[in-house]
């Protein structure tokens, strides 16, 4: 998982282009890995890459794939730090006008969840997970962290503190969103952290209820945080289930709904829509499985099938 190479590595060799949703769609290599690494080697600033920086939907499907090493999305998220999203610039004075509040108070319990806010609009779903899990939700679940990162916002020490404190003593933490649980590994390395999706699918009801005719989608950001991992654990998923799944020939989890800020905002190139069709296009499936409760409301939309989120599977079981 640790890559710490940064654009000056890029050899050109254009891999990143055959999993990058962005190429797939506008084929401009601008809007690429290969894009950004190649004009900052030749001397382009943050700014000159503004448009298509934003545009990037940060599903880190180019970080397994690179073969010099080359951490891609740490390399986009410093550049977005030069940048500062529009819509983000009052975050910053939100998060420091926490100040005079008291650390937040996790329950006793060894494990916490921090849902997604997607997943915080469907109680009902948080509830079924969290019983599922026998685990706590987290007062606080880092959401405006978690924002602060994809927008370039620089968080104040004293609210990542008031975050990561009540996190220190625990021994497992189950993350919804794929960004947030890469920087958790980072700032807590003694603690176990585990993306939502492999969390449930490594529940025995879950797996038993997974059908062969199934599309079964994963999360791409966590995914592709642990590639090396994640592929062994999803491929052991994919024998046992019979199942098909999001992924590609090298295994790269295609995105379906791209979460990053911009495509929340304003100017969305990343077409979300026409991803889940092509996704869908020529499968014949009775049902579709997914992790991310942002990718239910997408494919409810498009695909015809129940869609229903990984929870929700086992409700018979
Ligand atoms: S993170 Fe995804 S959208 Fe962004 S450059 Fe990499 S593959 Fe393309
Ligand atoms: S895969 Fe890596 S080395 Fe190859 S073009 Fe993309 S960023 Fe450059």
């Amino acid at each position: 998982m640790k890559k710490s190479k940064d654009h000056a590595a890029c050899s050109g060799c254009s891999l990143c282009l055959l999993v990058c949703p962005m190429w797939r769609q506008h084929r401009d290599i601008s809007l690429t890995a290969h894009g950004y690494a190649k004009a900052l080697q030749h001397g382009a600033a943050a700014a000159d890459l503004a448009a298509a920086l934003w545009n990037c939907t940060l599903c880190a499907a180019c970080d397994p794939v690179c073969p010099e090493q080359i951490d891609v999305t740490g390399m986009i998220l410093n550049l977005r730090r030069q940048l500062v999203h529009p819509h983000a610039q009052d975050l910053q004075a939100r998060m420091e006008g926490q100040t005079t509040r008291s650390p937040a108070t996790q329950s006793t319990a060894a494990s916490v969840l921090l849902p997604d806010p997607a997943l915080r609009e469907h109680p009902g779903t948080l509830a079924r997970i969290a019983a599922l899990l026998g685990i706590a939700v987290a007062e606080d679940d880092g959401a405006d962290i978690a924002l602060a990162l994809e927008a370039g916002v620089t968080i104040p020490p004293h609210r990542l503190k008031r975050f990561l404190d009540p996190l220190r003593r625990l021994d497992k933490i189950i993350v919804a969103e794929g960004l947030l649980l890469k920087h958790l590994r980072l700032w807590l390395p003694k603690v176990r952290i585990v993306s939502l999706g492999e969390a449930l699918s490594s529940h025995a009801a879950v797996r038993r209820s997974l059908r062969a005719t199934d599309l079964y989608v994963i999360e791409p950001r966590a995914y592709h945080a642990d590639y090396q991992r994640l592929v062994r654990h999803y491929d052991g998923l994919r024998v046992a289930s019979g199942s098909a799944f999001n992924l590609d020939l090298q295994r790269i989890a295609i995105p379906a709904t791209a979460c990053s800020l911009p495509q929340r905002s304003e100017v969305n190139m990343a077409d979300d829509e026409g991803r889940a069709c092509w996704m869908l296009h020529g499968r014949k499936v009775s049902r579709i499985v997914v992790e991310s409760m942002a990718d239910r409301t997408l494919l409810a939309k498009v695909s015809g099938v129940p869609v229903v989120h990984l929870a929700e599977v086992a409700a018979d079981a």
